[in-house]
């Protein structure tokens, strides 16, 4: 070990090991240095540090594969909803302005609820809207300052809600389309831009805060989008993680509006070259067989969040196709009151 390199004992607790015994793990110690673990076994020590874990299990911090923060602050406010009732009621126009201050608690109180749920790692796909430099950087100083590792993106989007959320335009009556209008996000400037600039502004953070590109939906992103965030994605090494097949109602844009993409989503992303293992689809509900075959063929992730859709009854995914094509799947809450609390919708 370096010299001051500080060391911390985890002690008697039974630790778990996936290959191991999974029912009963055994009791032994971890040390830590720095931040690794140097040594599992009995009886290491002593270390600056001594945690007693007798009784208790040890085993990794949990991976929350998709989050948003925007919205923490929103508990209790939406009973259970229907996907595209929700929308109406949360399309960025209509998000609450919200002071620097509350940027900061809300992104700490969502990061706190992760780290009591047993969470270290966390995925924040945010919209700031409209974007404010000041509430961007708050949320990275909240998150360096709470210590939670954070894979984090901008959502953007370049198609408004009214062009792409199936059969609005037909039952919204005509003098409200304006307010259903708006893209998610940023708006006023060109998407692309904007994420590239705020990932070169915020890129040497801290190990901890990694970030990633966040498209909304395939639906409500452009061709030039989509593939301009690829070419991204491909220069910065950068994951990206997007919306699909949450709702039916997305599985009928793909119908609507990808007629030469066979209908399909996961198709036109492959069109656009946002497929692959470093590309996240949260929700995967209503994905065909031959979609769940393009992506084990493309070793793309499949990020599962069963709470968020059971309060939106949007539906259950077909888990157990994605494990039989050996499709890799994480888990997310999606939104923290949905999932942790089970107070509010949202995605
Ligand atoms: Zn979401």
């Amino acid at each position: 070990m370096a010299e001051g390199t500080p060391s911390i004992l985890i002690r008697g607790g039974r630790v778990y090991d996936h290959d191991g015994d999974t029912d009963l793990p055994p009791v032994a110690d971890v040390l830590i240095e720095g931040d690794r673990i140097a040594r599992i076994g009995a009886g290491i020590g002593p270390a600056d540090r001594t945690i007693d874990a007798a009784g208790k299990l040890v085993m990794p911090g949990f991976v929350n594969a998709h989050y948003h923060s925007h919205d923490v602050l929103l508990k209790g406010c939406f009973e259970t909803l229907p996907l595209e009732l929700w929308l109406l009621h949360a399309l960025p126009p209509a998000y609450p302005r919200r002071s620097a201050a509350e940027v900061r608690a809300r992104t700490l109180l969502g990061a706190a609820e992760c780290l009591r749920s047993g969470m270290t790692t966390i995925q924040d796909m945010l919209t700031l809207f409209p974007f404010d430099p000041e509430h961007l950087a708050t949320v990275v100083a909240a998150y360096e300052e709470i210590g939670i590792r954070c894979t984090f993106s901008l959502q953007v989007g370049d198609i408004p809600g009214i062009e792409r959320v199936p059969f609005w335009k037909e039952v919204v009556p005509e003098e409200y389309h304006r307010h259903l209008g708006a893209s998610v996000e940023p708006g006023g400037f060109d998407p692309l831009t904007h994420v590239r600039d705020r990932y070169l502004d915020y890129r040497a953070t801290s190990p901890r805060f990694r970030w990633a590109l966040g498209p909304t939906s395939p639906e409500f992103c452009t061709p030039r989008l989509l593939e301009g965030l690829a070419a991204l994605s491909a220069e910065y090494g950068l994951p990206v993680i997007t919306h699909i097949y949450e709702s039916r109602s997305m599985a009928v844009a793909g119908r609507l509006f990808m007629p030469e993409h066979d209908g399909s989503q996961v198709k036109y992303l492959r069109s656009t070259g946002l497929l692959g293992a470093n590309v996240g689809l949260a929700h995967s509900v209503w994905m065909r067989p031959d979609e769940i075959e393009i992506l084990a063929e493309t070793g793309t992730n499949v990020i599962l969040n069963p709470v968020g859709n059971l309060k939106t009854r949007s539906g259950v995914p077909p888990i157990r196709g994605y494990l039989d094509a050996g499709v890799p799947t994480a888990i997310g809450c999606d939104n923290s009151p949905a999932a942790m609390r089970r107070t509010c919708s949202t995605r």
